[in-house]
């Protein structure tokens, strides 16, 4: 079984979306979440992310 180790320095410093800088912790939780995308998104717009789901029904 491998694990791919993906470092935090690979990603981005600042929000993708907001511009904010990343704590180490935002970085973490992009690489525990196993993102394919290199956008890292602050802890406020990851959240606002969850919540816009395309697929409600409305
Ligand atoms: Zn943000």
């Amino acid at each position: 079984m491998e694990l791919e180790e993906r470092s935090v320095e690979e990603l981005p410093d600042n929000c993708s979306s907001c511009g904010n800088p990343l704590t180490d912790a935002e970085k973490e939780a992009a690489i525990v979440e196993g993102t394919d995308s290199p956008e890292v998104l602050c802890a406020t717009c990851a959240d606002e992310q969850v919540e816009l789901d395309p697929d409600q029904e409305g």
